[in-house]
C-alpha cells in the first residue's frame, strides 16, 4: 500500500496534544498542561496514516480506514514545516500498517522534530526508529481486540515511551490494574490511562486511580474537549 517513498495520507494537520493529570498518589491531583518528555498541550502537528487492520467497539477515527491521498515523503515534510511546530505525531488508523511509515518517522526525526508514534500495539514496533518516542496501546477485553495484543512489543519499549489503555468500564480497569502489576510496567515506561469517551467514566476512572495510588498518568482527549466529534482533530 502507498507510493515508493511515500504514504496514503489521511490528513496532515495541527492540534494539541491531549491532556494529562498527574496521579502519582495525591488526593488533589491538579490537571495541568506539561512539557517534559510527554507533550501533553503542546501544540503539536499530527500526520494521520490511512488504513486500520483493527476494528476496536470504540474506534472514534472509523473515517481513516479509508480513503485520502497519497503523497511522497518529500511533500509530506514540506507540509509539516509550514507549522512551524517542533512536534509531530504520526498516527491512525493505524500507520504502522503502511511500510512507509518507518521512513517517514525517520526523516521527520533526520529533519529535526521531536516525533512521536501513535501504534495500537498489534504490530512490530522493532524497526522503529530509536529517536520516535513510542505511545503503544494495550487493547482491553472491552475494545474487542484483546487477541490482537503483540506482548512481545514490551521488551522493546525504551523508558521515554508511553503505553496507552483505553478504559471502558471497571472491569477494563481492573484488568490494566493487573497488567500493570504483572509486568512491571509503571517502573519502565510512564503509562496513560485514558476514559473511552461518551461511556461516562471519566470521573469514576480517575477517582479509582486516585483510590489505588496508581502511578499512571490520567489523560483526557483534550482536542474533543475542544473541538468535539469534529473528524480531523
Ligand atoms: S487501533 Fe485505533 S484506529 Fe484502529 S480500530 Fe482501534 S481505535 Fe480505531
Amino acid at each position: 500500500m502507498g507510493l515508493i517513498g511515500g504514504a496514503d495520507l489521511w490528513r496532515i494537520h495541527r492540534a494539541i496534544q491531549s491532556l494529562a493529570m498527574s496521579g502519582s498518589g495525591s488526593r488533589r491531583s491538579s490537571i495541568r498542561c506539561r512539557a517534559n518528555r510527554a507533550p501533553a498541550g503542546i501544540p503539536t502537528a499530527f500526520i494521520r496514516l490511512t488504513g486500520c487492520p483493527l476494528r476496536c467497539r470504540y474506534c472514534d477515527t472509523e473515517y481513516a480506514f479509508h480513503g485520502g491521498r497519497q503523497m511522497p515523503i518529500a511533500d509530506i515534510l514540506v507540509e509539516i514545516e509550514k507549522f512551524g511546530a517542533r512536534y509531530v505525531c504520526v498516527t491512525g488508523g493505524e500507520p504502522l500498517a503502511q511500510p512507509n511509515c518507518l521512513n517517514l518517522l525517520s526523516r521527520l526525526a533526520d529533519s529535526g522534530f521531536r516525533v512521536s508514534l501513535e501504534t495500537s500495539g498489534a504490530l512490530d514496533i522493532s524497526d522503529v526508529d530509536d529517536r520516535v518516542t513510542i505511545v503503544m496501546d494495550i487493547k482491553t477485553p472491552a475494545s474487542g481486540e484483546l487477541d490482537r495484543n503483540r506482548w512481545e512489543n514490551l521488551e522493546r519499549l525504551k523508558p521515554e515511551d508511553q503505553i496507552k489503555f483505553v478504559v471502558c468500564d471497571r472491569q477494563d480497569y481492573e484488568w490494566a490494574r493487573g497488567v500493570l502489576s504483572e509486568h512491571d510496567l509503571t517502573r519502565r515506561v510512564s503509562v496513560l490511562f485514558s476514559p473511552a469517551w461518551g461511556q461516562g467514566i471519566d470521573r469514576p476512572l480517575a477517582e479509582w486511580i486516585l483510590e489505588d495510588r496508581l502511578e499512571v498518568r490520567f489523560q483526557m482527549q483534550l482536542h474533543k474537549i475542544l473541538w468535539g466529534e469534529t473528524p480531523g482533530h
